[in-house]
């Protein structure tokens, strides 16, 4: 993979104290060959690698004490740069509705889109309508408005009067009456077709002039490879597009798509589409796509999807509990299976940077302890439970014949338990947010 590449090409060069002119070249020449590899367009690649030959060439003058490092850091920081920096916000009508059109071949996710997109905007006080505009495929409709019931906003579809079988007389009538009804935001789906075809451009371009969007976002399979150049290409010169969405991002792509489309149209990839579910969305930041491709561990990412796991709901209750230090034994269950949703606990440590060293230590770390933790709780009653300085000697007899542990298992859970409740206490009164203090093993 790329990252594999890259990394691959700085072992080279981290066991020497300095660089030489020719260690750069067979960096830059193992950069160059692993972005190709990862389907980059080559005149991106060729941007890149003279970019980083460059300002290589110049750490090399000041003979800085770990230029190694400092090479990671300038690929780093070009791949943040050809990413396109910060992310930049969605810009939204002075007058409301601002009006949000999806493009890209069928299959990249815009109907798929339009539900992540429309539920993140409404989350954050937006009234939306999504525009069955793609009459294309026989079920393109009927999927958006399943979509759109899945993310709790209204959709607007063909009928008599709103337009049928015109793709463009429904998203106009779509606005009209997005305007009439107050709703600040508009997303009109639209029609793809497998390949680049001209009557799919026209009909979008028709679309375009008929709604005159705010924002036309073209979504990308993250996964099309080397055909992302082609298509982007075609997408810009056919219908022109603000964002980019890069969808499929879960799936084992590597990047390339990433570059190639910011590198050869300019246009921001603004957001990034993470799996099926709606909530399998968020704004792309350049900085963590190029520490991901470097294989460095997504420890932001790492952050979102715990925070994502853990209800919202219930980390407030918690918070409140850890305050007053009412925080229970079936607290400290319910956290243990948030956290089990987060998957694999293994996965998500080998995720956090610097965890290689400690390869030992996740290859003795054992789930198991999870399943241990949770068979203690589940055999306490609930009010021990609630109130575990009732745990005499007896009841703890009684809880690990119960949970097929011993006596000094639940122990030494009761012990690691109350010093998470310490620990909790100590966080929420110095007003640190709720973490995984408890988690056990
Ligand atoms: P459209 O033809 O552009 O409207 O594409 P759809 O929204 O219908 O998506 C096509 C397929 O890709 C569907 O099966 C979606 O569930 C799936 N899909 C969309 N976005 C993602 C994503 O980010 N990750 C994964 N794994 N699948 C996705
Ligand atoms: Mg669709």
């Amino acid at each position: 993979s790329l990252s594999d590449r890259i990394t691959g090409s700085f072992k080279q060069l981290r066991g020497k104290g300095r660089l030489s002119e020719s260690d750069i070249d067979v960096t830059i020449r193992e950069i160059r060959r692993a972005l190709l590899e990862a389907d980059v367009a080559l005149p991106v690649v060729r941007e890149f690698t003279a970019a980083v030959r460059e300002k290589a060439a110049e750490s090399l003058k000041s003979q800085a004490l770990n230029p190694a490092q400092q090479v990671i850091k300038i690929v780093n920081d070009e791949l943040v740069e050809i990413l396109g920096g910060d992310t930049r916000e969605l810009h939204f009508a002075s007058h409301p509705p601002t009006v949000i059109m999806l493009a890209g071949l069928q299959g990249a996710g815009k109907t798929t889109l339009a539900g992540k997109l429309g539920k993140w905007l409404r989350e954050r006080d937006n009234k939306v309508l999504l525009v069955a505009s793609d009459l294309q495929r026989p079920n393109a409709v009927n999927q958006l408005q399943i979509v759109g019931q899945q993310a709790g906003v209204d959709v607007w579809a063909p009928e008599p009067g709103n337009g049928v079988g015109d793709p463009v007389h429904v998203a106009r009538s779509g606005v009209e009456h997005a305007k009439a009804n107050h709703y600040s935001i508009v997303i009109v789906d639209t029609a793809g077709r497998l390949g680049i075809d001209e009557e799919m451009m026209e009909q979008a371009r028709n679309i375009r002039d008929a709604v005159r969007p705010n924002e036309t976002l073209f979504v990308l399979d993250a996964m099309i490879g080397q055909d992302a150049v082609q298509t982007s290409i075609a997408f810009r010169d056919g219908v022109g597009f603000t964002g980019v969405v890069l969808s499929k991002l879960d799936g084992d792509a590597r990047g390339g798509a990433a570059l190639s489309v910011r590198g050869v149209t300019g246009v921001p990839v603004m957001f990034a589409s993470t799996g099926e579910k709606l909530d399998d969305f968020e704004r792309f930041h350049a900085d963590r796509m190029a520490s991901r491709i470097l294989d460095m561990g997504d420890i932001l990412t790492l952050i979102e999807q715990a925070q994502k796991a853990y209800d919202e709901k219930e980390a407030e209750d918690l918070a409140e509990k850890m305050a007053e230090g009412s925080f229970t034994l079936n607290d400290f269950l319910a956290q243990l299976q948030q956290i089990r949703k987060m998957g694999s606990m293994k996965k998500m440590l080998g995720m956090m940077p610097g965890m290689g060293q400690f390869r030992d230590q996740l290859e003795n770390f054992d789930e198991r302890e999870v399943d241990r933790v949770e068979a203690i709780i589940r055999s306490m009653t609930p009010k021990e439970r609630n109130e575990p300085k009732i745990l005499d000697g007896s009841r703890r007899r009684r809880i690990a014949a119960g949970s097929g542990t011993t006596v000094q298992e639940v122990n030494s859970l009761m012990d690691r338990f109350e010093q998470a409740k310490k620990l909790m206490q100590h966080m929420s009164r110095g007003g640190g947010a709720p973490g995984m203090g408890s988690m056990p093993g």
